[in-house]
């Protein structure tokens, strides 16, 4: 499974898992942050990538520890292999407070449930070995309840599933017009109104961002290109603003 380093200053270490050609599977980003040799790793995906993902993450540790599994909302694509990380491993796993009563429903074990932990509504700080991660609140952006996580030492903001792009063959975004028909058919679809993306553009533009990095496709690099993406969200209509008429009875 190929690897990238996005930021790495000795006792900080971003680290992006690739993961292409899964047939019908969409493509998914794994990311894992360590500090101080402590790990958190960011929507570790479904069942298939599960096994390679572990063995890569316990690997790029060195020995250091999975403290955290970070569940930016509750698809499969994200939380389905929940169960084997708890089982594996002493990590804890933060999700929405929507979602801690279904995601048991993929099979966790009583044994390992209550290390299921609720992020409430308005968003938290997660201390990784010292280290203060911002949870922030991202509703709406797709899942009603849905959060990204900014990084202040790396300045890396993890978006899931908001800025994701399906199709394209290369990591980071060169030409941010050029890939736009990998992304906005998607944006358009599954995010839920402009009026959400509006206000969480309000919210991140108070952070000092280098990377946005979503959970599919390429990541966004440079001031200007984050710049150009969040341009780009606050004025996107998208979901109901766009599929109102969508509420139709079907006809045969
Ligand atoms: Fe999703």
């Amino acid at each position: 499974m190929p690897s990238t380093v996005l930021f790495d200053n000795g006792e900080h270490r971003n680290i992006l898992l690739e993961d292409y050609g899964h047939g019908l599977a969409v493509q998914a980003n794994q990311h894992l942050i360590v500090h101080n040799g402590r790990g958190m790793i960011l929507d570790p995906g479904g069942h298939k990538v599960y096994n390679r993902v572990l063995s890569e993450t316990t690997a790029l540790l060195k020995g250091g520890k999975l403290q955290y599994l970070f569940l930016s909302h509750q698809d499969p694509d994200i939380v389905a292999a929940t169960n084997g990380w708890l089982m594996t491993t002493d990590a804890d796993a933060w999700c929405s407070a929507l979602w801690t009563r279904f995601v048991p429903h993929f099979g966790l074990d009583r044994l390992v449930e209550s290390r299921l932990k609720a992020i409430p509504d308005a968003g938290m700080f997660i201390d990784l070995g010292g280290a203060d991660l911002m949870v922030l609140p991202a509703h709406y952006l797709h899942s009603c309840g849905n959060f990204h996580v900014y990084d202040p030492i790396s300045k890396v903001l993890y978006s899931g599933d908001l800025g994701a792009s399906l199709g394209q063959d290369y990591i980071q975004v060169a030409d941010f017009d050029a890939h736009l028909r990998y992304m906005e058919g998607f944006h358009k679809r599954y995010m839920a109104s402009g009026r959400a993306l509006k206000a969480w553009v309000r919210m991140v533009r108070q952070l000092d961002i280098e990377i946005i990095a979503p959970q599919h496709g390429a990541l966004f690099k440079g001031k200007e290109m984050v710049d150009r993406f969040l341009t780009w969200c606050e004025q996107l209509e998208c979901g109901i603003d766009l599929y109102e008429g969508l509420y139709q009875l079907p006809q045969k």
